[in-house]
């Protein structure tokens, strides 16, 4: 029984982290898109394939899964109760990952904001918009 349920909450996972086009992520393209900003995504040429670029603003936007990006202290990450070794190590991994592509992307001049899925959620949505907005035309980019 505890077999049958880990592997559904595997599969789940899994299905959100290897899709791409994940729904937080459209909200976020929609909303660049709205506000006439060009983006590109996915860039292969950058740690980490950054979800979204704004080569003109020099600013990268990552939206990242709560359960696999280790959202600390948020509701929406949970270690499974099973195999929680093996997720742990899992998303250990992911958050090691995740700060060393943060570091090469600063280093390399970027701009470089982490948004989570729970931001994404109905209630906070609009806060998050103005968040990167603000993010997009903070500071400079001159280093
Ligand atoms: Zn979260």
């Amino acid at each position: 029984m505890a077999d049958v349920h880990s592997k559904e909450t595997r599969s789940y996972n899994m299905s959100r982290i290897k899709g791409k086009d994940t729904k937080p992520e459209l909200l976020v393209r929609k909303f660049l898109h709205s506000k006439g900003f060009r983006f590109k995504l996915h860039d292969k040429k950058l740690a980490g394939k950054p979800d979204i670029v704004l080569p003109k603003y020099k600013t990268i936007i990552n939206i990242h899964g709560c359960f696999w990006h280790g959202h600390e202290g948020c509701r929406y990450h949970v270690i499974p109760k099973t195999k929680t070794e093996w997720w742990l190590q899992k998303i250990n991994g992911t958050k090691v990952r995740d700060k060393e592509n943060l570091l090469k992307l600063t280093q390399d001049g970027w701009k470089v904001l982490t948004i989570f899925e729970c931001e994404l959620k109905a209630n906070s949505r609009d806060l998050t918009y103005d968040k990167i907005l603000k993010f997009i035309h903070s500071g400079n980019t001159s280093n």
